[in-house]
């Protein structure tokens, strides 16, 4: 017996094979989200060249944990070098809330205005303990993320604070590579990601808000004395002679300090991001000290002295992700973990007991 739909009578009434879905993932995009792999060398052209694209790509490869990923990260890092080291590095500090973003967007549009090339880098100290971000993922410096002659890139997520600070530090030699004259390094006003961001710039600039009754609230006198400049934001409005006053009270801070080893006393200004009212100011401050200190040699010894420092920083880094990735190791921790946590063992005796199987483990190869 055929079935009633089959009949002709019921001809408007078509019972379909069933429909094809559509693909999940538009194909278009697929294709262009396949990403050809290049060689070393195609990366290290395409930045010399000032290709973005293959600069972001770089950049991907030098954040990956995969360690096929880190050799290639390292060998176009090694070919980027000699053409490294010709920007101003800038540090920006501040708590939120003090204008980071406002500023760096404004002062980006003042240097790219003058012609300049700007990277904007950040280190967000959150991404160690909360997998979150103070720095945010909301869309900052609007009108710098549409320029062409900006390049903007978060802070690297996951790990520790030294190896996010070390991938960016990597990430500053392949922006100088692809010819941006100036690197922008941003960070959260916390404390121990400042000591990072200081480590690989030339300026460190710390920008500050007025009217927050006592004006050193807040910042950590290891903060103060980091930076060669303090800028009070947001000096616009009723609020100019408010900032006047905390840049007298910041400048009277800083008499008590002692000179820092540049030679060069930190100066205090009051300018207006939002409104941008003397960004001129901050960029000229920012200037006279960078002659100054190629003048009297500090800003080669610095840079020096911070490629020491990042010789052991990455020393220290490698030994230790070679250590918690070695397998036996990742296997052996946890029961070293619980038994130091139900006091069966002391803490020394587990260390040296993990110690002990990685030098055994590594002695025999
Ligand atoms: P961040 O958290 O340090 O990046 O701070 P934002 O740049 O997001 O700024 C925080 C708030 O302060 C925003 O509402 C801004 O509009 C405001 N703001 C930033 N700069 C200025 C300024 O120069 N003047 C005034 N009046 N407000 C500003």
């Amino acid at each position: 017996m055929t079935h009633p739909e089959d009949d002709p009578l019921y001809q408007g009434l078509k019972v379909n094979k069933g429909i094809a879905q559509p693909p999940s993932v538009n194909p278009y995009l697929k294709n262009r989200a396949k990403r050809r792999s290049y060689s070393v060398n195609e990366y290290v052209d395409g930045i010399l060249d000032g290709n973005i694209p293959l600069l972001s790509q770089a950049v991907t490869l030098v954040e990956s944990a995969k360690p096929e990923h880190q050799d290639m990260a390292q060998a176009i890092i090694e070919k980027c070098l000699p053409h490294s080291g010709n920007a101003i590095r800038v540090g920006i500090t501040g708590v939120p809330g003090a204008g980071k973003s406002t500023s760096i967007d404004a002062f980006g549009m003042y240097l790219l205005e003058l012609g300049h090339k700007l990277a904007v880098l950040a280190i967000d100290p959150s991404s160690e303990r909360s997998k979150g971000s103070i720095l945010g993922d909301k869309t900052r410096m609007e009108k710098l993320s549409m320029e062409q002659n900006a390049f903007i890139r978060p802070s690297p997520s996951a790990g520790s604070l030294g190896g996010v600070a070390r991938k960016t530090r990597e990430t500053i030699i392949l922006c100088e590579a692809a010819g941006f004259n100036y690197v922008f390094v941003e960070t959260v006003g916390v404390g121990q990601s400042e000591t990072a961001v200081h480590s690989m710039v030339d300026f460190f600039l710390l920008i500050q808000l007025a009217g927050t009754g006592d004006e050193l609230q807040g910042i950590k006198r290891g903060i103060m004395e980091m930076a060669d400049g303090i800028v009070i934001n947001k000096a616009d409005g009723d609020n100019i002679e408010k900032a006047k006053m905390a840049k007298r009270q910041l400048k009277n801070a800083l008499h008590l300090y002692p000179l820092p080893d540049s030679g060069w006393t930190p100066e205090v200004l009051t300018y207006s991001g939002y409104y941008k009212l003397n960004i001129g100011g901050v960029w000229d401050m920012v200037h006279r000290y960078i002659d100054f200190v190629k003048q009297n040699g500090f800003f080669e010894k610095k840079r020096n002295e911070q490629s020491k420092y990042w010789m052991y920083e990455t020393i220290n880094e490698r030994l230790k992700n070679d250590f918690y990735r070695n397998p036996a190791i990742e296997k052996l921790m946890p029961r070293l973990e619980n038994e130091v946590l139900s006091a069966r063992k002391s803490s020394f005796v587990a260390a040296k007991e993990a110690l002990d199987e990685y030098y055994t483990l590594k002695n025999k190869f």
